[in-house]
């Protein structure tokens, strides 16, 4: 795929998600749904809405299971690919790293890669990165633990009445009922507030807060398919002993890959953006299919 064109496939990936969820919405008309996506016996619902409404009337509701199973599955498969390729959330918050800083560093990367010479990518010197099991546990999951318990008090999900992500796709509704209908209504203007302190004043909601983020994390867990591999030989700060952080300072998830080659941590977050790829100015991140755990194989060090 070619790195300059990332981006922008994702989001357009994620402007059709919307617009299809928004027509979906618009069809059935009516707003009380917005954390779900389909046409009436095939609509999938948000898989934390589900179990927390589960959760709210004490009972298994077939379609809340089937769309938490879906979830399931699609993690297991694809890894953590909703939040990079489908969230609007995410795509709000992911500008905000593209700070200052980061653009300096990436262009004295690729001026010592152009200094060192671009050797390509020999695949026998591909390194497998990730532990394909093991969850790190942060702030997210106290948000999550916080969402399951104040629905267990309340007795309804507390947590979907501020979800931005709900709120997003439920402002979307709205602004297109007040252009075809008219409807004009204070909501929108208390909806765009709660956003904006969500993605603009809170410290990075996706990586920090947000515990629907935290649970297609503890699903991914399982993925094994995709992850993102560093060539040593090729890496600046691997195979040349040179100055490169370039994969760490892009990635909104906060995952240091040579750290998980380590065994340091997984890769149960990554949501194959491909943003550590891209910056990479010696292309020595791939995502092949399957690679071999890292973590059985540990990297040898000299005494
Ligand atoms: S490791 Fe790479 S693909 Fe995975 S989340 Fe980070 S930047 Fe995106
Ligand atoms: S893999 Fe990361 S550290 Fe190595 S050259 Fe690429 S961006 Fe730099």
């Amino acid at each position: 795929m070619n790195k300059r064109n990332t981006a922008r496939i994702r989001l357009f990936i994620m402007l059709a998600f919307v617009a299809v969820a928004a027509v979906g919405y618009f069809v059935k008309g009516g707003i009380g749904n917005s954390c779900g996506i389909g046409f009436d016996d095939i609509t999938l619902i948000c898989p934390l809405g589900a179990i927390l409404v589960m959760i709210s009337e004490r009972t298994a509701i077939p379609l809340a299971v089937m769309s938490v199973m879906a979830v399931l599955i699609m993690c297991i498969v694809l890894g953590k690919v909703f939040c990079s390729w489908l969230c609007p959330v995410h795509f709000m918050t992911e500008r905000r790293m593209l700070s200052r800083k980061a653009k300096k560093a990436a262009k004295e990367a690729r001026q010592a890669a152009r200094d060192t010479g671009n050797s390509g990518i020999d695949t026998s010197q591909v390194k497998a990165c990730g532990k394909s099991s093991g969850v790190k546990f942060d702030s997210r999951h106290a948000v999550l633990a916080a969402a399951v318990v104040s629905t267990l008090i309340f007795g309804f999900p507390v947590f979907c009445l501020v979800c931005p992500v709900g709120i997003t796709f439920a402002l979307v509704l709205l602004i297109m009922r007040l252009f075809v209908f008219g409807e004009t209504t204070w909501t929108i203007i208390l909806m765009l507030a709660v956003l904006a302190i969500e993605v603009v004043v809170l410290p990075n909601w996706c990586r920090n807060l947000c515990p629907l983020g935290a649970l297609h994390g503890l699903f991914s867990g399982l993925n094994k398919t995709f992850r993102p591999v560093i060539d040593s030989e090729t890496c600046i700060q691997e195979g040349r002993g040179g100055h490169c952080n370039l994969c760490v300072d892009a990635c909104h998830e906060n995952i240091n890959l040579h750290d998980i080659s380590r065994g340091e941590t997984t890769l149960a977050d990554c949501s194959k953006c491909r943003a550590c790829a891209d910056a990479c100015p010696v292309s020595a991140i791939t995502f092949p299919f399957l690679t071999k755990d890292a973590s059985i194989e540990p990297e040898k060090h000299d005494a």
